[in-house]
């Protein structure tokens, strides 16, 4: 993509060449269709709860005499709010990310202090799902970069492990330091995602279940910012699933480099 590729055959030799040049043009011209299409989404992902809160609003007027009506539509308004204000909320966060390198003014972090804070953010809504949700491991190195980014990171993975998991199932966070590399890993017995999907579900909006994933919540969101955030941090996120076996998301992040040196391995 942005590159045009000229193969070039020079006789008599019969030799093959191939020759890649770099088009900013078309570089460019894909960023703008890529803008284009985000706005795009963005004004369909808008218009869908600012349209149900209108609607509601028209309803509750039509009821006014009707107590019960009035109380099950204001319900229904104030969970589209609550959507319209997640949407709103996550957008932000990822035209901050995809402008300028947001880890610029990094410091020590410890992501085992980020994992508990992430966890802590998920509790109740693991309890009301009945959901066991445990942290196992430890990473004895720092890594450099925003805490809160990575808290928010994080959270969006076990938040997803519990919405996308049946009731009274278990989600496990496990931090350990493998190949030099911080790795976290978030594992959830929900339904799994198909080798075909697992690619597409960082892209902004791509949902496997546009409906269950708009009733628990979702914003289609979650995962591009995770991507975002951590490739601004030099790591990389990973899926592992097979559906009906739950999956596993990844993070890993390179270790801060130490004043010494010396990488150091994780007590588990
Ligand atoms: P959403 O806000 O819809 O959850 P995400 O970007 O976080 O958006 O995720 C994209 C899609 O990937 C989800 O709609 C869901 O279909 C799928 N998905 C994400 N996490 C999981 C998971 N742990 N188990 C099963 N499916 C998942």
């Amino acid at each position: 993509q942005g590159t045009i590729v000229v193969q070039v055959r020079v006789a008599p030799i019969g030799e093959e060449y191939i020759l890649l040049l770099a088009d900013d043009r078309t570089e460019i011209t894909r960023t703008e269709a890529m803008r284009n299409d985000f706005v795009a989404n963005v004004s369909h992902e808008l218009k869908t709860p600012v349209g149900a809160i209108s609607l509601l609003a028209e309803a509750i007027d039509d009821a006014a005499d009707d107590a019960e009506a009035v109380r099950r539509f204001a319900g229904r308004m104030h969970k589209e709010a609550r959507r319209l204000g997640a949407l709103v909320q996550d957008i932000i966060e990822l035209s901050r990310l995809q402008g300028a390198d947001v880890v610029q003014g990094g410091t020590e972090v410890d992501l085992n202090a980020v994992v508990a804070e992430a966890v802590d953010r998920n509790k109740l809504t693991a309890e009301s799902r009945h959901i066991e949700l445990s942290v196992g491991g430890n990473i004895g190195v720092p890594v450099y970069g925003d805490a809160e980014l990575l808290t928010t990171a994080l959270r969006n993975l076990i938040d997803n492990a519990i919405r996308y998991a049946p009731e009274r199932s278990k989600v496990g966070v496990g931090l350990r330091v493998r190949e030099g590399l911080a790795t976290v890993s978030v594992t959830d017995q929900g339904p799994g995602i198909t080798p075909d999907q697992q690619d597409r579900i960082f892209e902004r909006f791509y949902r496997l279940d546009d409906a269950r994933s708009r009733q628990t919540g979702g914003t289609g969101l979650g995962l591009s910012i995770v991507k975002h955030v951590i490739s601004q941090h030099g790591g990389e996120v990973s899926v592992w699933s097979q559906p009906g076996q739950g999956s596993t998301f990844t993070v890993r992040l390179p270790e801060m480099e130490q004043e010494d040196g010396g990488a150091t391995e994780s007590v588990e």
